[in-house]
């Protein structure tokens, strides 16, 4: 007999959850980690520390340049980046720490080590073998590298290492305008940065909705950050304590740290999958049927390493989906709704289809658009910047895309992957009560809009 019935390789969102879910089905089930702490990339170096910086941040740039039109004087303002950073990590020590009380409530017994596949039932973790009947991989992603712009840790940064900085860079350089250079620029032009970022297409944010990333891109400019389109890094060189920048050929940019954030590349390392027959594409990500299961019998895999939206809480549906079909449930888990944040100032937020991507499949839609401008609960807390648009279909009115850029956004995107779990028309949400004086009325005005019935625009 199998020592588990289930033994999970990674304890990030996408691991725990499916190790959560399978032990709250009957299953005994291991979850083994390589790192000190649980909650992976997301809770330890990714989506916590990196909300609880933007938080801070703008709790600072709030201060320095809003809080005078709320009659707030803000003299003798200053920042304590030790204070901060302390702050980031104590929420990530507390949320981490969490995820060890989760695994005694239900029982999922945590195993620490590297993980190594011998078999399609057997797994060695430090130099142990233990066994099981399935084994779910979820072991993640870790950012990429370009040889132009080699990681020293110091000067040159990934990710986790923009989440470390000291001390404020006066002149900071990143590359790659995706939603970890928006963010992390963000975090650091707001305490005080000259941010400049290269971004190697001419679209900004290609996967957005072009109305919404270009009314994005001319208030991050606005803010401050010196975003290059269309611009190729050839180069980047340390030297005494600063980092030069060659881009476009013969132009040059000096800082005093860079952030290399061009996405992010599958965990395999070490990981035996090729020793044991597992098939990877060519970008090497596993290769998962529509179950989640690999060409290998008893092995699934789950989160970032198996591709498509590198987001934590799509790892996390496809770890509870391999948990229930692996107890005989016949849960289903749609792409269509997986929403999208971005979490500049105000926030990006998205949830089905583009309109560049309605006209590109053809499919004739209707579209309804309200600005933040004309939003009362907007006005109030002096935000007005953005507007959410809806986008239904032509005959049916059934919803096919929701895009927000706006204040709270991150929020409000919930009611429209709710209402396209649904299988909503626009008219539904016209027709559904919003209160009054709140964000979410703006959804209700863009519904209006999408019939041409808005009220306050
Ligand atoms: P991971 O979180 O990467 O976890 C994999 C785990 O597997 C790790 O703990 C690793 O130690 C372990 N592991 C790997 N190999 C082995 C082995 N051989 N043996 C044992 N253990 C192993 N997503 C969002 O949805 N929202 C956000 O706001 C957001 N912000 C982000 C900000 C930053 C700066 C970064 C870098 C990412 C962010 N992401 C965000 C992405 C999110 O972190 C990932 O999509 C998510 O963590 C993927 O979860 P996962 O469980 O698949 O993998
Ligand atoms: P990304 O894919 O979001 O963005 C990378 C950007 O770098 C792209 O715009 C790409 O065109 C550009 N790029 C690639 N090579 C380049 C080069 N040589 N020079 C200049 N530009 C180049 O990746 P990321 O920002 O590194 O984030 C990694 C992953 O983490 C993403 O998949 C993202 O979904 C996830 N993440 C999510 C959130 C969130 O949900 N809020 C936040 C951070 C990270």
């Amino acid at each position: 007999m199998a020592d588990y019935n289930v033994i999970v390789i990674g304890a990030g969102p996408a691991g725990y959850v499916a190790a959560i879910r399978c032990a709250q089905l009957g299953m005994k089930t291991a979850c083994v980690d390589k790192w000190d702490s649980l909650g992976g990339t997301c809770l330890n170096v990714g989506c916590i520390p990196s909300k609880a910086l933007l938080d801070s941040s703008h709790h600072y740039y709030f201060m320095q340049k809003e809080a005078k039109q709320h009659g707030i004087k803000s003299e003798g303002l200053s920042i304590d980046i030790a204070a901060m950073q302390a702050r980031k990590n104590k929420i990530v020590k507390m949320l981490t720490g969490g995820i060890g009380g989760l695994f005694k409530k239900n029982k999922v017994v945590s195993l620490k080590g590297a993980a190594r596949l011998i078999s399609n039932t057997e797994v060695e973790v430090n130099t142990q073998i233990i066994s099981a009947d399935n084994i779910i991989i979820a072991s993640g992603s870790v950012p990429t590298q370009i040889p132009v712009t080699p990681i020293d840790n110091e000067f040159i940064v990934d990710s986790t290492g923009a989440l470390a900085f000291d001390a404020v860079p006066q002149r900071l350089g990143v590359i790659g305008a995706g939603a970890i250079g928006l963010e992390l620029g963000s975090v650091w032009s707001r305490l005080g940065s000259k941010v400049t970022v290269f971004e190697a297409l001419d679209d900004f944010l290609s996967v957005a909705d072009r109305k919404i990333a270009n009314a994005a891109l001319k208030e991050l400019k606005k803010q401050g950050l010196d975003i290059k389109l269309a611009t190729q890094v050839t180069a980047a060189t340390v030297a005494n304590n600063e980092v030069t920048i060659n881009y476009q050929g013969d132009q040059q940019l000096v800082v005093d740290k860079l952030i290399v954030a061009v996405g992010r590349k599958p965990h395999t390392d070490k990981l035996g999958v090729a020793d044991i027959g597992i098939e990877i594409d060519e970008r090497g990500f596993i290769k998962v049927d529509a179950n989640r299961q690999t060409n290998v019998a008893n092995i699934y895999a789950v989160g970032d390493v198996i591709g498509g939206p590198m987001l934590a809480h799509k790892g996390s549906e496809e770890g509870v989906m391999v948990a229930e079909r692996l107890a005989g449930q016949k849960t289903e888990m749609h792409y269509d709704t997986v929403p999208w944040v971005i979490y500049t100032h105000p926030e990006i937020a998205w949830v089905g289809k583009t309109e560049e991507q309605l006209k590109a499949e053809n499919i004739e839609y209707k579209v309804g658009q309200f600005p933040f401008m004309a939003s009362g609960r907007a006005r109030a807390h002096g935000n007005t910047s953005g507007m959410i648009r809806i986008m239904a279909d032509s005959q049916t009115d059934r919803i096919l895309g929701v895009h927000i850029f706006g204040i709270s956004a991150s929020e409000l995107i919930a009611e429209a992957v709710v209402a396209m779990e649904f299988e909503a028309s626009s008219e539904d949400l016209a027709r559904t009560i919003h209160a009054h004086p709140t964000l979410s009325e703006a959804m209700h005005e863009a519904a209006l809009d999408v019939d041409g019935r808005v009220i306050h625009s």
